[in-house]
């Protein structure tokens, strides 16, 4: 059996190696999981609430446990676990738990009496089935736990692949589980891109993705020869817009966390800034200032893969053979994986980059000095990505203006990106950032799907529309057509009246 066997990336030191799953056991995995989902769907959501709540407490017990793991497994620092992977996630399980049963009630659909007599109709919330979720290893616990925690509430069963950089990570997501759920609701699969190729393959209801551009791309065709339906949470290259009336003690710190936390390595870093020329300099001495005090390995951790720390380098060393002017970084720290949180001015005129085009998902902050708000917009909008971006102004309401200005799924006045961790707020994107959704009942849509459910109460041997097609069905429906039209008379519609009701008896006699 093989396994995978990763160093830590704060010193190469090797990681204890986790197993692989057989990929010649996916298929019996996803039967066993098929039928479990079946029997959890059947079980009052009432248990399943209960058996989810309990999983609140154990993120917040294991909180040091997880922010050692991380620390090891991705160079994670421990105050950036605790805010992003444990108190989150405790509040998106409370989230989802006190708020579900109202978000999946059935929804009564109101019948005109005439047209349908006797029938009502209402429209409940399906589990979609059996889930297939694969997730990144930027943040390995929270990403899961988005999806995991309400598609099982919906009566989903989940069967996960983490990323084979953060295997453990994905391990210590299952384990909160434990003990708590029939065998075969959440099924941890260990692997890299052929076991999330196996799962994308196999008989599932819904791939849940959250990753790389080119992986969404093949997943997307794969999952279209099946007719699998996919969510897609992809890359970005998130703007900052910076206005003339910025406060910009605050905009410089916003602006040097949002870039530079988890190191970079997240698909909402701020990896374009477009500031104003009235405030560009201020802001662009404070911003390195402050880069400069932050701690490398306690504030900025290192990257988590060796190929992440190859594409910031090449950003980085393009980018200044290109004209960028390197303001502060720009080089490995030296310590494992590190990369020092690197400020760039790109002069406008230069922007075709890759550190301005592509996503980088590292500690590299390029900075366009720009005219006005609105060469800000155009710029920023000037991207394949579209998932988050913010605006800077103390005139709240100017930036609120230009929130529905921007092309993003996300827009923040006076912060940035750190929306993932609201449960209640929906997190999406536009263009080549995908276009699923996490959080909020927009997320439950996609893991749930609504089954209208009729019943015909009616007493009548057959209906209006029933064969045999007479010519008193055409008059019938003539007449309907006249009582709905709004351009006819109320004496044509008077007569249609009278037509219905006496051809009407006839038609439901089959006549
Ligand atoms: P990746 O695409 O390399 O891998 C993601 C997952 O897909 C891993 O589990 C991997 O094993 C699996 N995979 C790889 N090839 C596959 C294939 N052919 N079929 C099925 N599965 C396959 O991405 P990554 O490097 O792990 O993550 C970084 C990316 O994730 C960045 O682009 C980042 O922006 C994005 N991301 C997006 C969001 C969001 O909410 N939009 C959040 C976090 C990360």
């Amino acid at each position: 059996m093989s396994a995978l066997a990763n160093r830590s990336p704060l010193d190469f030191s090797p990681l204890a190696e986790v197993e692989e799953t057989p990929l010649a056991e996916v298929g019996a995995l996803i039967a066993r999981a098929r039928d479990a989902q079946w029997v959890w769907s059947q079980t009052p959501l009432a248990e399943r609430l209960e058996v989810l709540h309990r999983v609140k407490d154990r993120i917040l017990d294991r909180g040091d446990e997880l922010a050692t793991l991380l620390r090891a497994e991705s160079g994670k620092p421990a105050a950036e676990t605790w805010t992003a992977e444990v108190l989150p996630n405790a509040d998106l399980v409370e989230h989802w738990v006190d708020n579900i049963e109202s978000m999946m009630a059935v929804e009564e659909v109101v019948l005109d009496a005439m047209a349908y007599p006797g029938k009502s109709g209402a429209i409940h919330s399906a589990a979609r089935g059996v889930i297939a979720l694969i997730t990144p290893w930027n943040f390995p616990v929270a990403i899961p736990l988005r999806t995991i925690v309400p598609a099982l509430l919906a009566g989903n069963a989940v069967v996960f692949k983490p990323s084979e950089f953060t295997p453990r990570a994905g391990a210590f997501v299952a384990s909160l589980f434990q003990g708590l759920l029939p065998e075969g609701v959440l099924t941890l699969l260990q692997g890299g891109a052929p076991m999330g190729d196996a799962l994308v393959r196999s008989d599932v209801d819904l791939v849940v993705f959250t990753g790389s551009v080119p992986t969404g791309r093949k997943i997307a065709a794969t999952a279209a020869e099946h007719l699998t339906p996919v969510s897609l949470e992809l890359g970005g290259k998130d703007a900052a817009i910076v206005l003339d009336d910025a406060d910009l003690d605050r905009t410089a710190r916003g602006l040097v966390w949002g870039a530079f936390n988890n190191a970079g390595q997240n698909c909402a870093s701020i990896e374009r800034v477009y500031v104003d020329h009235r405030v560009a300099r201020p802001l662009i001495e404070r911003m390195v200032e402050l880069a400069q005090t932050l701690k490398i390995g306690e504030d900025v951790g290192p990257l988590t893969t060796e190929a992440q720390l190859e594409t910031v380098r090449r950003h980085v060393a393009s980018a200044e053979a290109a004209g960028a002017l390197l303001l502060c970084g720009g080089r490995p720290t030296g310590r494992g994986l590190g990369f020092e949180p690197t400020i760039l001015e790109v002069p406008k005129d230069r922007e075709a980059m890759p550190v301005m085009e592509e996503e980088t998902f590292g500690p590299v902050l390029p900075v366009v000095i720009v005219d006005d708000e609105d060469e800000a917009v155009r710029r920023a909008n000037a991207s394949r990505f579209g998932l988050t971006a913010s605006i800077w102004t103390k005139k709240t309401e100017r930036g609120e203006r230009i929130a529905h200005r921007l092309r993003a799924g996300v827009v923040t006045v006076n912060n940035h990106g750190f929306t993932a961790a609201l449960p209640s707020a929906p997190w999406s994107g536009v263009g080549e950032s995908g276009y699923g959704i996490t959080n909020s009942r927009h997320a439950l849509r996609e893991l749930t799907r609504p089954r209208f459910v009729l019943v015909d109460k009616s007493r009548s041997k057959s209906e209006l529309w029933w064969m045999p097609y007479t010519t008193s069905l055409v008059t019938v429906a003539r007449a309907m057509a006249t009582m709905r039209s709004s351009a006819r008379t109320f004496r044509e519609k008077l007569r249609a009246f009278w037509t219905i009701l006496v051809n009407g008896p006839k038609r439901l006699l089959g006549r």
